[in-house]
């Protein structure tokens, strides 16, 4: 059971909850046999006279009665067995659910590298969904019907064993074909969820890229493309569905040919004056009804070998190390340190941070700026600790950032984007994630603060306004002054702002600039700027070239020194003066 535990990613709750389906399962396949025996009972009471024996009419009420006990304790056993399975499989699921999610949360940016959406999705939807299914339709069952057979298989022995061979003689060699065509099931199953999740990947991508394909004219290709997607699914699908089939098939026929040679054996038997009539019509009956639970465990067992990628798949996840740190220790001061860092996305290609040695000093407001590609939006990820740096380190107030919890390190940080994300909730509910804990004063009070109040006054329902997915209804300011509101009411003492107002239009830049020097007021402040105007009055500038530091200082010091912020900041300024 420790085993089984262990293949289900049982929790201990769930490992009990499975022994009681297991057991409820069980029951409810002696229970149904009970009306069976009942019936074989009366049969051999009306067939008495021909073996020159009377019929009491007294047995038979009795047996009546037994049969209306027998069905109302199957119908109770199998009320039972219903509720031990499903509830305890979505109660499992829950709970697998939930912590996939959490597991997900503490995860290094690096896995959502290597997966994407769909992955994830699919991780904690359709796996934990599989697992579901295996745990209520497929596991108990199983297992209930294997001690059912061996139990019956026990008791035919007793009476005579020759039947009970003839009866049982097939079962193991359908076991093994079923068990054999494993491998190859494994392989097709494997093809086939790589498959499906290729599918939902280019059907996402469709629905989501479907404006830009309309106004390039691409829907042909693009449908072409993911046509032959969903057929390769087909394909793949019908592939699966012959390969098992054959082998279901095979094992069943095999199974059947049992009926054959019980009937063989018992004829034998009886000619022979071994056996009487009674006994062995009674063995044909019990052949005919013990292979359904047979024929049962031969169809389910390819689907628990399906369902067992999706449990692989989701110990995968859980098995890449969450970032750890610790929880308590509070900084003493907010002064950020790299010394010497190095980073790379992918470790075999080329750094993107290379022996990066910076300080930003708390309460100063450093600016990062270079060139597209040179690497500003990494450090900052990196000073989040989104990803870990591959060599050297980074401190705030002395202490390795590593060394801290990724949560705790975030308790000490706001973050402004420039792609704003918004969750399908209220106004007021998408700034409370700025600080859970916040009264609705307080987040009025933040988002006037941050310039939002006039716009969400004029919404149909104010605060209590829904915003739909991802905000959809709102314009790119607006969107980016809630997530300011945000920043705000979490009121962090370190604020990291990655090219916050660079898409925007003068009017709107002007306001959500206000905002930004409310938020900024005292604290420690990295700036991820490309229009260099906007950042001259920072107290320090560190310009970036291809992952190193290529210079710092003060803007007038980086304009004296002729280097390669003076070339970006004049290519900028001869900019604004182009008209189109
Ligand atoms: P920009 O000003 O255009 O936003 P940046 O200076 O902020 O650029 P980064 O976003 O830090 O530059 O990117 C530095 C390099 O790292 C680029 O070559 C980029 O392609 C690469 N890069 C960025 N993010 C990832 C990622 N998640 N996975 C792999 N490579 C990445």
């Amino acid at each position: 059971m420790r085993k089984l535990q262990q293949a289900m990613m049982l929790t201990d709750k769930g490992s009990a909850n499975l022994k009681k389906a297991i057991a409820a399962c069980t029951l409810t396949n002696f229970s149904a046999i009970l009306p069976f025996a009942v019936l074989l009972q009366c049969i051999m009471e009306l067939l008495k006279p021909l073996s020159g024996g009377e019929v009491s009419w007294n047995k038979m009420c009795l047996f009546f009665g037994a049969g209306i006990v027998s069905v109302i304790l199957a119908a109770l056993c199998h009320k039972n067995d219903y509720r031990k399975t499903y509830v305890a499989s979505y109660l499992q699921s829950e709970e697998s659910r939930v912590s996939i999610a959490e597991h997900i949360r503490r995860l290094p940016m690096s896995v959502f590298n290597s997966k994407d959406l769909t992955d994830l999705t699919t991780n904690l939807m359709g796996d934990v969904a599989n697992s579901e299914h295996a745990l209520s339709h497929i596991i108990p069952q199983l297992f209930a019907n294997g001690i059912s057979i061996m139990f019956i298989c026990a008791a035919l022995a007793l009476y005579d064993w020759r039947m009970a061979l003839a009866v049982f003689v097939c079962v193991p060699v359908a076991f093994a074909i079923i068990v054999t065509s494993r491998a190859l099931q494994g392989r097709l199953s494997r093809k086939h969820i790589a498959v499906k999740l290729a599918a939902s990947d280019r059907v996402q991508e469709y629905i989501e890229g479907i404006k830009v394909i309309r106004a390039c004219n691409m829907d042909g290709e693009h449908f072409a493309v993911l046509e032959n997607t969903l057929r390769e699914m087909m394909r793949l699908a019908m592939k699966m569905e012959v390969g098992t089939g054959v082998f279901v098939t095979g094992a069943q026929t095999v199974l059947q040919a049992g009926i054959g040679l019980t009937v063989m054996v018992g004829i034998n038997l009886l000619t022979g004056g071994e056996i009487a009539f009674i006994p062995l019509l009674i063995f044909l009956l019990i052949v005919v009804k013990i292979y359904a639970p047979v024929i049962v465990i031969l169809t389910l067992l390819p689907q628990l070998f399906y369902f067992q990628n999706s449990i692989k798949r989701m110990r995968d996840l859980l098995s890449v190390e969450p970032m750890t740190g610790d929880t308590e220790k509070p900084l003493s001061n907010f002064n950020i340190v790299c010394e010497n860092i190095n980073f790379s996305y992918n470790k075999d290609a080329e750094r993107t941070i290379s022996g990066i040695s910076v300080t930003i000093p708390a309460g100063s407001l450093t600016a990062l700026v270079g060139p597209s590609g040179s690497g500003k939006s990494t450090v900052s990820r990196l000073i989040a600790r989104f990803w870990d740096t591959d060599s050297g380190r980074i401190t705030i107030g002395g202490q390795d950032i590593k060394t801290m919890d990724p949560e705790h390190l975030m308790s000490y940080m706001s973050f402004v984007f420039q792609d704003v994300v918004l969750f399908n909730d209220t106004i007021l509910e998408n700034i409370r994630i700025g600080n859970r804990d916040a009264e609705e004063k307080q987040i009025i009070a933040a988002a006037k603060a941050a310039r939002c109040d006039d716009f969400v006054r004029g919404l149909p329902d104010g605060y209590n306004t829904m915003l739909g997915e991802n905000g959809a209804t709102l314009s790119g300011g607006e969107r980016q002054r809630i997530s300011i509101a945000r920043a705000l009411l979490k009121d962090a003492p370190i604020v990291l702002l990655d090219e916050a107002t660079a898409s925007l239009d003068p009017e709107n830049e002007a306001s959500i600039q206000q905002a930004i020097s409310t938020l900024i007021e005292g604290k420690t402040v990295l700036v991820i700027a490309h229009r260099l105007r906007t950042i001259a009055g920072a107290d320090n500038i560190i310009v970036l070239d291809k992952g190193q530091v290529a210079e710092q200082g003060t803007h007038d010091e980086l304009i004296a020194r002729d280097g390669l912020y003076k070339r970006l900041y004049t290519v900028q300024t001869e900019s604004l003066g182009w008209t189109v």
